[in-house]
Order: structure tokens, then sequence, then C-alpha cells
């Protein structure tokens, strides 16, 4: 859990420091990635509230039965787009890819500071989400520990493999491309599904359809992401009909060369854990989605919630796709 005392934002600023032609306002970019045959760039910034800062040492110490340590870390914001007004679900699809492509530079630079132990993407969509910088944007953190949720994961999927010797999110994604009940989505190499046990209506999950315990090492191996890209637009635009609120993080493998790390803890890692995109979105208008102590409630079958989002429209513009439905009629 991290706690701090934010002062309340200032009432809205006058202009937006990551747009075109603010760049003056705008701080020193760490990084970009140009677009292709276009002006514009991805960007990368030091995020302006930190949830963590980048030096001095974690400093973990006991009080009491707690483990005390300083929040020391990566923040960073990742600008998607020069536009103020873009939309993943209806970017151009090599654009991202290029943001893809950026997640995993990112991580894979921020995993060789050996005191990281979890370095992760994640994006806010919305207001109720939390999203507080308006320009559409991304957030990458690297923490000196895992996240809570992420532990919980690994050590589920390091008892699975020890039991069948097989991984659990490819053994599930077998099954549910058997079933069909789940899926809404399917390419060559990925597989978008609503979770059996959902957690909140219409949560959705991208899997890749082979192993690979690694989001940024397979995507830099791979060399391209214009499949990945494809599949997870379409997602969006198709949960973007439902509400226009979510929470995306992208759940790859801890930091195994991070130095506090037990010997050998992290031995099968690379069989038994299986990286992969979870979208939880916030329909709480519609539903009474709560979770008590873990235990979660979820109103909405991931049965129903996937056979509505696989009917709705996913192609870029909406209406050309209507127009096509209304023809076949
Ligand atoms: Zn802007
Ligand atoms: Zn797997
Ligand atoms: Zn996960």
């Amino acid at each position: 859990m991290l706690i701090g005392d934010a002062e309340p934002a200032p009432p809205s600023a006058p202009a937006c420091a990551y747009c075109t032609g603010n760049e003056g306002s705008s701080p020193q970019a760490i990084y970009s990635l140009p677009f292709e045959n276009r002006p514009g760039a991805i960007r990368v910034f030091a995020h302006p509230r930190p949830l963590y800062t980048i030096d001095g040492k974690a400093d973990r110490r006991a009080e009491g039965i707690y483990d005390k340590m300083r929040t020391v870390g990566a923040h960073e914001l990742i600008v998607e787009s020069p536009d103020h007004e873009s939309h993943l679900s209806r970017a151009d699809e090599h654009d991202i890819a290029h943001l893809l492509r950026c997640w995993a530079l990112r991580i894979d630079d921020l995993k060789k500071d050996l005191r990281f132990k979890y370095v992760t993407v994640f994006k806010n969509q919305g207001d109720v989400a939390g999203q507080e910088i308006k320009h559409p944007h991304s957030e990458l953190t690297a923490s000196p520990f895992i996240p809570r949720r992420i532990l919980y994961e690994l050590r589920s999927s390091q008892e699975y493999y020890s039991r069948k010797e097989r991984c659990v999110l490819c053994d599930i994604g077998r099954q549910e491309e058997q079933q069909g009940l789940r899926v809404v989505d399917i390419s060559g190499n990925f597989l978008a599904l609503c979770p059996f046990a959902s957690r909140v209506p219409y949560e959705l999950w991208i899997v890749p359809r082979y192993h690979h315990s690694s989001f940024e090492a397979d995507l830099l191996s791979r060399g391209e992401a214009m499949e990945l890209a494809g599949i997870l637009r379409r997602c969006l635009a198709r949960l973007e009909q439902v509400t226009d609120a979510y929470h995306l993080v992208l759940h790859t493998s801890p930091n195994t060369n991070s130095r506090r790390e037990v010997p050998g803890y992290w031995a099968t890692l690379e069989e038994d854990y299986h990286w992969h995109i979870e979208i939880l979105p916030i329909t709480q208008t519609q539903t009474k989605s709560y979770s008590i102590k873990e235990a979660y409630y979820c109103s909405t079958s991931p049965e129903s919630a996937a056979a509505r989002l696989k009917d709705l429209p996913s192609s870029r513009d909406p209406l050309s796709q209507r127009s096509l439905e209304f023809q076949r009629k």
C-alpha cells in the first residue's frame, strides 16, 4: 500500500504541457520514440507527482511486525501521442505498436536497476479510474517490492506448475478456446477473454496463445507488435461502448536479477509464468461490484460479458462497421 499526502491539484492549469506547441512548458523528456513518416512522437517523462522517487536505497527496516521502506522507485509518464484528443481505441495500429514497444524498452531498461524487483506499465482511463493528467498517457512504475496481487499470481503459477508441470495460463487459454464461452477476440497469436473468476463486470484479459513469461523480452525479440496492437485496440473499442473508464495493467515477470532475491526462488519462472494484459473496466453506475477482504462479487457473468463484447463493433470507425452490418441485412 502506498500512502501519501498529495496536495489537491490547483484549479485547471492554463495549457496542457504535453500538447504540441507547449513543449516549452513541458519538462525534459527521458526518452522519445518517433512516429513513422509523421511528425510527433511517444515521449517519456518523469511523473510530475511520482509515487516513487529514483534516488537512494530502499532501506527496508522492521518496525514491530511491519517492514517499513522509503518509496524508492521510478514513476514515468508515457505520453502516447502529441494529440490531446487521441484515443487508443481509435488510434492507428502502427502507433499502438510503437507504444507497446516503448513500454517494453522502458521496462527492459529499468530492470537493469537491481534495486527494483518489479517494473510494470498501467493505464488509468477516465476520471473515475483516477486519470489525473488529461493528456493521453500510460504510466510505468518500478518498485523495490512485488505488488501483492502480482506476487499472489506468481506464487499460484509456481504452485500449479510444481503439481502439473504445465503453465496455468497455457491450460486456461486452451480450455477457453475449446469452450469458446468467454472468448471475446482471437488472432493467430493472441486471445482476449473474460476470465472465469472476473472481479468486475467486463473484465478482459489479453493473453498470448504461446508461452512466454516476460512481455518485454517477448516483444523486443519478436521485432514487431502489430498483432498485439490490433487485438488491444479492438478490445478497447468494444469496451468503450460499455464504459469509458478502465484500469489496464500489464502483468509481466519480476526482475529476477534484483539484488535481494533469494537464489533459486524463481527457478521455474520462465516455464510457470505467462505474461498478459488485464483490463478492469469501471461500470459503477450499472452494477454493484465490490470487494470485501479479497472476496469479489461480480454482477455480470463472464459468459454474458464476453457474448456482449464480441457482438460490439470493433472497427476504428464504428459508423463504417454499422453501415456494413446494415448492408448485410
Ligand atoms: Zn495535451
Ligand atoms: Zn504459458
Ligand atoms: Zn495477472
